[in-house]
């Protein structure tokens, strides 16, 4: 999900890690209790950590068993684990889409899949442009309007227009907006009644590569079922390919480019292209429960009013490298954040034995994050307590294994007094708040904090992917070369888990409630 982000050189500033930068907490953390925790789930025997797989019971068994030995109690009740009720989707890859007289080719043209839980469907009907698909009252936007797109086919771009004119008074400028995320087109074309979505991928507005939009198109899926077999959601949820899309517009008698350029003007109305689109999607479907799992410190005084630190325990299991099949190991992403939420667990638990935290302290590693924030998703809308006792969810996907930093990077622009809590307690570490260096790629949306900030919980994410290793990202990201190595100094992830621990420790016992800033919304 976050292939061409984090390239690029980082010049280091090495940070000296002492008593003057780290709080008891931190110097509390055993760090070879950390490393044996990710050399064990990123060992070959946890196959990936693949939700649905061996990995995953063998992942869940450790996790259940780590949090006993450090003395959590269940969150779910009398378990640590939530059941998340899985449709596994294949759709068949032996399909072609007509385009007035045009045939696009599967896969290197488009790429067509669904959520809904159903064995066919059937595309036949008008297609229409709806520039970038937006509807975002705050910016008096609807590309919408005037247009009954019912149960027809749209075509939209990705991002938002703010990036295509980068001026920063325009929505964010270069700083993506959910609008721009592919997740929201797809919400919003159902809104309007779509019954299917192609996207025009382009690589700098998308953020990745067509090789990342072909991978995902066209493999098995996993999605969360809700009560009406997802038929709620867009039949059909497709990308385009650059190439193609300017061959559909010129069958429509129009110039991509020129219809590009007026769909990121104020004023821009949905046109008819006088096509019909042409598609039979068959989809094997499959239903199955993973789980997510957490355990949790009870608070002395509000045991309902919890602060929770999180990390997705899922890898991408097994995969295919040069035509041999290869084990995902997973390791930075994301065994070294379960292993955090393991030994901060460990800590804070020893801390409130001497003295409790007046709040409920949580700890837990969801499911089926690769996969679209699965896990966290199902968690923000089957919460063990009232949302509003839910008073901050920090998580931390892919942590900084290497040398510690005098900054910590800030995703999202700061959209919560969450965000004033990490500044705050950022500079007590003598460090200083940087922000994320590719705004445009809205990883502020690609992390399971942001299920639950779509919930209104106010939610945080530490993330430093290839921050202080720029080859990772090119060389190992989701890769079986994402391995652990011994060499790692770990000094990155101590201070780190410190910054989490003391906010943790601070909001557990301060009674505060910290809120999205006015204004901040994410396209719901
Ligand atoms: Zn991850």
């Amino acid at each position: 999900m976050l292939k061409s982000l984090l390239s690029g050189a980082f010049a280091l500033a090495t940070f000296t890690l002492n008593a003057n930068t780290l709080s008891p907490i931190g110097e509390s953390l055993n760090m070879e209790n950390y490393r044996q925790d990710v050399k064990t789930l990123a060992s070959d025997e946890f196959e990936g950590r693949a939700p649905l797989s061996e990995g995953e019971t063998k992942t869940i068994a450790y996790l259940i068993k780590q949090m006993k030995g450090m003395g959590l109690e269940p969150a779910f009740g009398h378990s640590y684990t939530q059941k998340v009720t899985l449709a596994k989707i294949t759709a068949d890859q032996n399909m072609s889409l007509k385009m007035g007289d045009l045939t696009l080719t599967n896969g290197t043209e488009f790429v067509a899949r669904t959520e809904q839980i159903t064995d066919q469907i059937l595309l036949d009907d008008d297609v229409v442009f709806a520039g970038y698909g937006i509807v975002a009252p705050e910016y008096n936007w609807n590309d919408y309007e005037g247009l009954d797109v019912k149960g027809k086919t749209v075509i939209v771009l990705v991002n938002d227009p703010g990036f295509a004119s980068q001026d920063k008074e325009f929505f964010t400028g270069n700083a993506m907006t959910y609008y721009g995320r592919w997740t929201y087109k797809y919400e919003e074309a159902a809104r309007q009644g779509a019954k299917a979505v192609f996207i025009v991928h382009e690589t700098m507005a998308a953020g990745y590569g067509w090789g990342v939009v072909q991978a995902g198109g066209t493999t098995t899926k996993f999605t969360l079922m809700d009560s009406n077999n997802n038929m709620s959601r867009v039949g059909v949820m497709g990308w385009m390919h650059l190439r193609a899309a300017e061959k559909v517009f010129k069958a429509a008698g129009m110039d991509y480019r020129e219809m590009k350029a007026a769909a990121g003007k104020r004023g821009f109305k949905p046109v008819d292209m006088q096509l019909d689109a042409q598609l039979t999607l068959k989809n094997a479907i499959e239903k199955a429960e993973s789980l997510n799992v957490a355990g949790i410190i009870p608070g002395s005084e509000t045991p309902d009013e919890w602060v929770a630190f999180h990390a997705h325990w899922d890898g991408l299991g097994k995969g295919l490298e040069n035509g041999k099949e290869v084990i995902l190991n997973g390791a930075i992403d994301n065994a070294t954040g379960v292993a955090g939420v393991l030994e901060l667990g460990r800590v804070m638990k020893a801390m409130s034995n001497k003295k409790p935290f007046k709040r409920t302290l949580m700890f837990g590693a969801f499911t089926a994050e690769e996969t679209g924030l699965i896990g966290a998703e199902h968690f923000a809308r089957n919460l063990p307590i009232p949302k509003d006792n839910l008073i901050a969810f920090l998580n931390t996907d892919g942590m900084n294994v290497n040398n510690s930093v005098d900054y910590v990077l800030r995703y999202g622009g700061g959209v919560s007094e969450l965000d004033d809590y990490v500044e705050k307690t950022a500079s007590k570490q003598g460090r200083h708040i940087k922000p994320d260096p590719r705004p445009q790629n809205g990883l502020f949306f690609r992390s399971d904090h942001f299920a639950l900030a779509k919930q209104g919980v106010p939610a945080v994410l530490f993330m430093s992917l290839g921050d202080t290793d720029a080859s990772f990202i090119a060389k190992r990201y989701h890769k079986s070369g994402d391995d652990y190595f011994e060499s790692w100094t770990l000094d990155g992830v101590k201070q780190d888990l410190d910054l989490i621990g003391q906010i943790m420790a601070e909001l557990a016992n301060n009674g505060d409630y910290p809120k999205y800033y006015d204004g901040v919304s994410f396209g719901n």
